[in-house]
């Protein structure tokens, strides 16, 4: 290691790849023969780095890639990769003109966006209908979905390819909920064909789904989490142990070593510096770098040498750590914030517990500024 960003900001996350190929193949395992995958890339995908990864699943035969931002598509393109790309909601009606020039899908979940498309459209050009089938988030409701469908079907230069749901659940209340709404989403669209309108593809389970055996009658399924090794369920809903992390490892550096930081003017001690008894470490990961202090009255942890070294606080661009159990420690030895560092281990869930919040969300934070490099 010696470029300049890497010696200026010594942060890295390690994404293991050939992980990523066997959570796909898992969920292959899982599904009916033949079953498509319309993969979530959304958010750079999930933190790890959108280019590498799309061009991971497209080899990996998936049958399309899916997101909410153009600047993303953009960027799975720029990666010349030509997977069909499914656009998510997120866009105004004056915004579909864009992604039918790109040649991107557009998810229409109201009218005004399907006579937009139509609009722009000069060819028969297809869309996917988003349902909302009960968790009051983006979508048509049910109730008038049939109806929907065959009016967008009607009009110009549109070519309804699609149709799916989102129901995500945590727990066996909502896998519950999920199957009877599942149940719903199926009859909504015996009833479209019924009708006369045929769609090709139909998609109904996202990560939860799939992993939790959720029955339907669609031939697509649309997974993100999993596919990254986090399971959106806690483990006493499913095992889901045999599916990898892809994020590795998040590793930093120590740029300061203070063997005696308790030296301190009495009287000015602020609540941060009653906790620093012994020596300290700092390293350059701080809240912009999408590391966040833990919960009041929780003790996080980082790995120096395969010890274990209490998080002392979290600035913006710095965070300390308790070095007083790693006397040998010096500047520029290697601080493990997830992954193993000898028969230590520091897990996403682990740093979730920590911050009060889902693995997701800690990938999502870590994404802007972290180096990635891409193993496997
Ligand atoms: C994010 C998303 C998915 C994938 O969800 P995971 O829980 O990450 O598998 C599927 N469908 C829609 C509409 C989404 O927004």
């Amino acid at each position: 290691m010696s470029d300049a960003s890497s010696d200026t900001r010594p942060n890295i996350m390690e994404i293991d790849l050939g992980a990523l190929d066997a959570n796909l193949a898992r969920i292959k395992g899982l599904l009916a023969p033949g079953t498509k995958i319309i993969a979530s890339v959304k958010g750079n995908a999930y933190g790890l780095g959108l280019s590498e990864i799309a061009s991971r699943l497209a080899d990996g035969g998936v049958h399309s890639l899916t997101t909410g931002s153009f600047t993303d598509a953009m960027t799975i393109r720029k990666a010349g990769i030509d997977t069909e790309i499914m656009m998510f909601g997120g866009a105004l009606p004056s915004g579909m003109a864009t992604y039918v020039a790109h040649n991107l899908v557009p998810t229409v979940h109201n009218m005004e966006l399907a006579e937009a498309v139509s609009a722009a459209a000069r060819k028969p050009t297809k869309v996917y209908l988003k349902i909302d089938s009960g968790w009051g988030r983006l979508g048509i409701p049910l109730k008038k979905a049939k109806q929907f469908a065959l009016d967008v079907a009607r009009l110009p230069n549109v070519l309804v390819e699609g149709i799916y749901t989102h129901l995500p659940f945590f727990d066996a209340a909502g896998m519950a909920f999920a199957q009877q709404r599942t149940g719903a989403f199926d009859a909504l669209i015996a009833d479209i064909k019924r009708a006369g309108l045929e769609i090709p593809i139909q998609q109904a389970r996202s990560s939860a789904g799939i992993l939790a055996g959720i029955k339907d009658a669609c031939n697509a399924v649309s997974p993100g989490g999993i596919l990254y090794g986090k399971s959106p369920l806690p483990d006493d809903v499913v095992d889901t142990s045999a599916f990898r992390p892809v994020t590795r490892a998040v590793r930093s550096r120590l740029i300061h070593v203070a063997p005696d930081a308790a030296d301190r003017m009495p009287g000015f001690a602020s609540r941060y510096a009653e906790r620093v008894t012994g020596a300290t470490g700092v390293l350059p990961f701080g809240r912009a770098d999408g590391n966040r202090a833990p919960l009041p009255g929780r003790k996080a942890y980082m790995l120096v040498a395969g010890k274990r070294a209490p998080v002392l606080g979290v600035s913006s661009e710095h965070a300390v750590i308790d070095l007083s159990g790693i006397p040998e420690a010096r500047v520029g030895d290697e601080v493990v914030v997830l992954g193993r560092s000898g028969s230590e281990e520091i897990t996403l869930k682990d740093l979730a517990a920590w911050q009060g919040t889902t693995g997701s969300d800690i990938l999502l934070m870590l994404s802007n500024r972290l180096q990635r490099t891409h193993v496997g």
